[in-house]
C-alpha cells in the first residue's frame, strides 16, 4: 500500500528520519504533531555565515574564527586547563579547555591554521574562547576559502537530552516542506492581522513568517532577529497572544456555563488536619483558605490562581481546600510538574491525611504496569481519594470516577492545554471539577491581567512566623576556600548545605560534567561530609535516591544543577551556593534561593560570580542581596529584563509561550484585546481555527 504524504496533523514519526524513539524525545518537549514542531521555534541564532578577524572581537559575541597556532600548553592553575593562542593578521585569541585529551592537544600543535566557533569572553590575559568547536583546516592562509562556511543564519533549538540540534534541524526541514504542500494561500487570519497590526512593513503570511524564523536567510537583519523584533517573530508573536487570549476567555465563558457540585467547609476533616500539620496557619493562610472556601460554596466551577512565594506554605492550603471535596466523598488531584515533586507532596500529604483515613495514591509514568492498573481501577471506583502525581493523572487510560477538585501546583509549568484537558478528565455532563492554581511566581500587576484573564486570584503575603528572611552574600569564584570552610561549619552544626552549578555550556553532558567534577572537589575538600550529586544526565531514579537520601539527611552537601529548582523542601538545609550566579535570572535565583529558610534556624545564600560582571549582571545580584520579596524581584526583573536580555519567555514563569515575549510585546496588548473581543463576537469560526492551531492537536498514530 502506497503511503499517503503526511499532513501537518499526523505525528511527527511520519517525517523521514523521525522512528518512535525521536517521536519519544519530542514528546518531552510537548511535541507529537508535524504542526507542533513547526511551532517549535528556535531560541536563538547562530551566525556561522562569516569569518571575523581577531583583531574585532568583542566579550559576549558568538562567531567563526581562524586562525594559526601560535603555542599550546597545559596550564596548571586552580583548575587545570589546556591554553591554545592562536592569531591572524589583526590580533591574537586564546582556547581554553577544561576538558581535553593528548590527542586533542596533540591536534592543537603550533603551526595549525584551526577554524574556530564560539562565545568570545574576557579572559585573564586576551580574549578568550572557552570550549570553541574547532576545526583544523588544511588550507593555506592564500586560500582561506577553501572550506565553505554556513550559507544561512544557524537556528538553535530549545531541546532535550539525545536529541541534537542537526536532527532538529533536518526535521524542522521536512515539517517545512508538508507546510509548503498545505499552505493557504487565501488564509483570512493572515488579512485579518494584516488590518489591525501595523509594522511599518506588510505582516508575513503565517507559513511565510514561520519559513523565515526556523530558516532565516544569509542576510537577515541579525540584530532584528536577536531581539525578536523581526517582522516574521512580530506576526507570530501577535498570533499566539491572540489565540492564547482567545483561549482564556473561551475557558472564562465555558466555565460559566457548567456546573460544579457546591462544597462546605468540612469542620471535622479540618480540625484533624490542623492537628496533624503540627504548626498553626498564617493569617494569610486562614484568609486565602477563606476565600476559597466562598468560591467552592457556588454551584459553578471555581477557577482560582494561588499566588504565593517560595516557601509561604501552599501545601498546606492547597490539603485545606483538598479536605472540602475529600469531606464530600469525592476525589481530588494535586498535579505537580515533576516526579521528584509529586513524591514530595504524596509523602506530605500521607503523613497529615493518613492518621485521618484517607487514601493518597500516587500516580507518576513511573508506575509499573501493575501498580497503575490498580491505580486505574482505584479511581474508576467512588470514594474519597487524594491523587498526587505528575501529568501521568491525565492521561488517556486514567478516568475518575468522582473527580471535584484540580489542583496544579506550581502553574508554569502547565500550559493552559493542559489545564484543559485535565477540565475535560472530570467531566460529568456539565459538571466540572473545581479549579485550583498555585504559583510561586509573582507576577507584577500590569502582566497579571493579561496572563491570566481566565482566573480568580488569591495571594499568599505572609510567611509563616519564626522564618528569617535568608541572608545573601555576593562573593567572587575567589573566595571559594571561605565557602567551603562556611559549609564544613553548617554542616558540624548539624544543617545542610545545596552547591548549585547552573547550566553553563550549550551541552548538557558537559555541565553535568562540571557538577560531577565540583562534587569530586569538595567531597576531596570536606572528607567529614557526605557529598550528594543530582544532574540532567542521570534518569529519574538515581535522581530521586539522591534526593532521598538527602532529605534523609544521609547526605549533608548536595551538588546539583539546576534540577532541584522548584519546589524542593528539605527544612534542615541553611546554606547554599550558586555557582556562576551571573549567568541567572532573576526569577530563576530567587527560586533557588527559596531551597534554603524554609526552617527556623537562619540561612544563607552565597552567589558566587565570575568576572567581569555586566552592568545587568551587577543590578541582577544586588536586588538578590537587597530583598527576599518575590513580588520586588519580579518587578525589578521586568524594569531590567531589557529586550535584548529576552530570549528565554520561560524565564518568567509567567505563561508558556512559544514566541511571544509579556514583557517585549507589552504594546501589542490592548490591540490583542480589542481584536480577540471582536473575533469572538463576530467571527467565532474564525477565532476556533486560530486557537485550534497553537493548541495541542490530538494526533492520530499511522497504523503501520
Ligand atoms: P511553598 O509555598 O513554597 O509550596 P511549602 O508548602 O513547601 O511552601 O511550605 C514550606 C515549609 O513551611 C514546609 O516545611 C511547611 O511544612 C512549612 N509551613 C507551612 N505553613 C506553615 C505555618 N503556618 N507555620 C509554620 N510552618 C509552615
Ligand atoms: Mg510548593
Amino acid at each position: 500500500m502506497a503511503a499517503r504524504a503526511p499532513t501537518l496533523d499526523d505525528a511527527v514519526e511520519r517525517l523521514p528520519g523521525a522512528g518512535p524513539r525521536i517521536a519519544e524525545l519530542f514528546t518531552r518537549l510537548g511535541i507529537r504533531s508535524i504542526r507542533e514542531l513547526l511551532f517549535h521555534l528556535p531560541s536563538r541564532y547562530q551566525d556561522r555565515t562569516r569569518l571575523s578577524p581577531l583583531g574585532s572581537l568583542r566579550h559576549g559575541s558568538e562567531v567563526v574564527v581562524e586562525g594559526t597556532v601560535q603555542s599550546t600548553q597545559v596550564h596548571f592553575g586552580r583548575r587545570r586547563a589546556l591554553l591554545c593562542r592562536i592569531a591572524d593578521d589583526s590580533g591574537v585569541l586564546t582556547l581554553r579547555f577544561f576538558y581535553f585529551n593528548r590527542s586533542q592537544q596533540l591536534r592543537l600543535e603550533a603551526g595549525r591554521r584551526v577554524r574556530c566557533f564560539g562565545e568570545v569572553r574576557r579572559g585573564p590575559q586576551s580574549l578568550e574562547m572557552v570550549h570553541p568547536e574547532v576545526q583544523v583546516i588544511d588550507a593555506t592562509p592564500d586560500a582561506p576559502d577553501e572550506v565553505p562556511l554556513e550559507a544561512a543564519l544557524t537556528p538553535i533549538y530549545p531541546t532535550t537530552e539525545g536529541l541534537h540540534q542537526a536532527r532538529l534541524r533536518k526535521l524542522t526541514g521536512h515539517a517545512l516542506d508538508v507546510l509548503a504542500r498545505e499552505e493557504d494561500a487565501a488564509d483570512p487570519i493572515d488579512s485579518l492581522l494584516a488590518r489591525h497590526f501595523d509594522f511599518g512593513q506588510r505582516l508575513p503570511t503565517l507559513a511565510a513568517a514561520l519559513r523565515y524564523v526556523h530558516r532565516p536567510p544569509a542576510d537577515a537583519p541579525v540584530d532584528a532577529l536577536w531581539e525578536g523584533y523581526h517582522p516574521a517573530q512580530r506576526r507570530l508573536a501577535v498570533e499566539e497572544l491572540l489565540a492564547h487570549q482567545l483561549t482564556l476567555r473561551q475557558l472564562r465563558q465555558r466555565a460559566k456555563q457548567l456546573s460544579a457540585s457546591a462544597l462546605r467547609a468540612p469542620r471535622a476533616l479540618r480540625a484533624g488536619l490542623l492537628r496533624e500539620f503540627g504548626f498553626t496557619l498564617t493569617g494569610a493562610q486562614t484568609r486565602v483558605v477563606r476565600e476559597i472556601d466562598v468560591d467552592l460554596a457556588r454551584p459553578v466551577p471555581m477557577l482560582r490562581l494561588l499566588q504565593g512565594d517560595v516557601g509561604a506554605g501552599k501545601t498546606a492550603v492547597a490539603a485545606m481546600i483538598a479536605a472540602s471535596a475529600l469531606a464530600a466523598g469525592q476525589q481530588v488531584v494535586l498535579m505537580a510538574p515533576t516526579e521528584l515533586l509529586a513524591e514530595q507532596h504524596g509523602r506530605t500529604l500521607a503523613r497529615w491525611f493518613g492518621p485521618l483515613s484517607i487514601e493518597v495514591l500516587l500516580v507518576t509514568g513511573r508506575l509499573g504496569a501493575a501498580a497503575r492498573r490498580q491505580a486505574r481501577a482505584l479511581l474508576g471506583e467512588a470514594g474519597p481519594r487524594l491523587v498526587v502525581g505528575t501529568h501521568a493523572v491525565f492521561q488517556d487510560d486514567v478516568s475518575y470516577a468522582n473527580l471535584g477538585l484540580v489542583i496544579v501546583d506550581e502553574q508554569h509549568r502547565f500550559g493552559v492545554n493542559q489545564r484543559l484537558a485535565l477540565l475535560e478528565k472530570g467531566a460529568h455532563g456539565a459538571r466540572r471539577p473545581h479549579q485550583l492554581i498555585m504559583t510561586a511566581t509573582p507576577i507584577p500587576r500590569t502582566l497579571a491581567m493579561t496572563a491570566y484573564a481566565d482566573l480568580d486570584v488569591s495571594v499568599l503575603d505572609e510567611l509563616p512566623p519564626s522564618r528569617q528572611p535568608v541572608r545573601t552574600s555576593v562573593l567572587p569564584e575567589s573566595r571559594r576556600e571561605d565557602i567551603v570552610a562556611r559549609i564544613a561549619d553548617a554542616c558540624r552544626a548539624g544543617r545542610q548545605a545545596y552547591w548549585v552549578c547552573p547550566l553553563i555550556e550549550e551541552s548538557e553532558n558537559l555541565d553535568s560534567q562540571a557538577a560531577t567534577d565540583t562534587a569530586a572537589a569538595l567531597a576531596a575538600a570536606l572528607p567529614q561530609l557526605e557529598v550528594g550529586l543530582v544532574h540532567g544526565r542521570m534518569n529519574d531514579r538515581e535522581k530521586d535516591l539522591a534526593m532521598q537520601r538527602f532529605v534523609r539527611g544521609a547526605v549533608q552537601l548536595l551538588v546539583a544543577t539546576t534540577v532541584i529548582e522548584v519546589g524542593v523542601d528539605v527544612p534542615n538545609a541553611s546554606l547554599m551556593v550558586i555557582e556562576n550566579a551571573e549567568r541567572l535570572g532573576l526569577s530563576q535565583l530567587h527560586q533557588l534561593r527559596g531551597r534554603v529558610g524554609r526552617g527556623s534556624a537562619q540561612s544563607d545564600c552565597v552567589l558566587l560570580y565570575k568576572s567581569p560582571l555586566s552592568e545587568t549582571a551587577r543590578h541582577r545580584l544586588q536586588v538578590m542581596r537587597e530583598t527576599n520579596d518575590g513580588f520586588v524581584i519580579a518587578e525589578r526583573d521586568l524594569e531590567l529584563r531589557g529586550p535584548g536580555e529576552v530570549l528565554g519567555t520561560r524565564q518568567t514563569g509567567i505563561a508558556e509561550f512559544k514566541i511571544a515575549d509579556l514583557t517585549r510585546d507589552r504594546a501589542l496588548l490592548p490591540t490583542v484585546q480589542q481584536v480577540a473581543d471582536s473575533l469572538l463576537a463576530e467571527a467565532p469560526v474564525l477565532a476556533e481555527r486560530l486557537v485550534q492551531r497553537w493548541t495541542v492537536q490530538r494526533v492520530e498514530y499511522a497504523k503501520v
